[in-house]
């Protein structure tokens, strides 16, 4: 019989594309979203599938969650409040959002015993000094005068909820850290770089680098992402377990406005502002952050290493 999975935060950029992945292999798929961030219409190529079904509502409520948990035979948490722009904003509601949300389905698939993922983030690793994180190593997560850093927190502590269940309960949970996803369905409103740079390009309005542009990303395709998310899933075996999700081709921030400029042909000229002028005083940026793909390559065979070329190219030409 097909298998029924529930994607919390499946409107969004990355779930979207996990639901549509499940559905081509053949999964039930019910998506759980309160369109605070998502939107309907990344669902649209679903719309009509038999297989498919879209229920409005937060993670947060106890009983629709608990109902939606019951029925699924796995579980895929990405509902989060995420853009380092909005934790600025929002700093209550993320955290608040983050550690509620989770706590209320991790419960949720203890009771039920289902096999859950959660979508953490590569925030975790914080301020490491290491040139590539490996899952194993100590976050360190900056001051807490730094709104940046709640962000982080709340997701480390979900984590360390994950592994409680695991513990407690022997719950089947599989933790992931998502690094710089890019793609199509991505929106700029929240901060993220790569639709801001491409949008800017195509307009002919400048594109802003913060910074001084030497701090460096590794940018992996939201397909590949959603690949790995749906393959560990359907690993047992990796339960009680945190894998990087990332490739490891890195690039500083200059560089990947320069690459929009050449790719778009665009005449917007690059402009540097400094991260106070963006964000305020008290805020940190992260210099580098590159994924060790070890566990991941171990686990499923292979990690993501699409270009960056060529997923820019795809959004550069839709
Ligand atoms: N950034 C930038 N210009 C923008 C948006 C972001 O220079 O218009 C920088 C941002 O300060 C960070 C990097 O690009 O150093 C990646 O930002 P993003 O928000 O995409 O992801 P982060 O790695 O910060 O989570």
């Amino acid at each position: 019989m097909a298998q029924t999975a529930l994607i919390t935060g499946g409107a969004g950029f990355i779930g979207s594309h996990l639901a549509e992945l499940l559905i081509e292999r053949g999964w039930h798929c019910v998506v759980l979203d309160d369109l605070s961030t998502g939107r309907r219409s990344n669902l649209a190529a679903l719309d009509g599938n038999p297989r498919f079904r879209f229920v409005n509502g937060v993670v947060e409520d106890r009983v629709i969650t608990s109902a939606l948990v019951k029925d699924a035979d796995a579980v895929f948490h990405l509902a989060a409040v995420v853009g380092v722009k909005k934790v600025m904003e929002n700093t209550v509601g993320t955290i608040n959002r983050n550690l509620d949300a989770t706590r209320t389905l991790l419960d949720a698939c203890a009771v039920f015993g289902k096999r859950t993922v959660i979508a953490s983030t590569s925030e975790v690793y914080g301020e490491n000094p290491q040139a590539t994180f490996v899952e194993d190593a100590a976050s360190i997560i900056g001051n807490s005068k730094h709104r940046r850093w709640c962000y982080a927190a709340a997701k480390l502590l979900d984590e360390f909820y994950a592994y409680a269940h695991f513990h407690a309960d022997g719950l089947p949970v599989t933790i992931v850290r998502l690094f710089n996803t890019v793609g199509p369905r991505q929106v700029g409103r929240y901060g993220m770089v790569v639709p801001n740079f491409i949008a800017a390009a195509k307009e002919g309005r400048p594109l802003i680098v913060h910074g001084d542009g030497s701090q460096s990303r590794c940018f992996t395709a939201v397909r590949e992402v959603a690949r790995a998310i749906a393959d560990l899933s359907e690993k047992p075996q990796t339960a009680g377990n945190t894998y990087n999700i990332g490739n490891n081709q890195e690039i500083t921030i200059a560089d990947l406005a320069k690459l929009v400029i050449k790719l778009t042909g665009s005449p917007s000229p690059i402009i540097y502002r400094s991260y106070a002028e963006i964000f305020g005083e008290n805020f940190v940026d992260l210099q580098h952050r590159r994924p060790d793909s070890t566990a991941l390559r171990e686990a499923l065979g292979y990690a993501p290493q699409t270009p960056l070329t060529a997923v820019l190219e795809e959004l550069i030409n839709n």
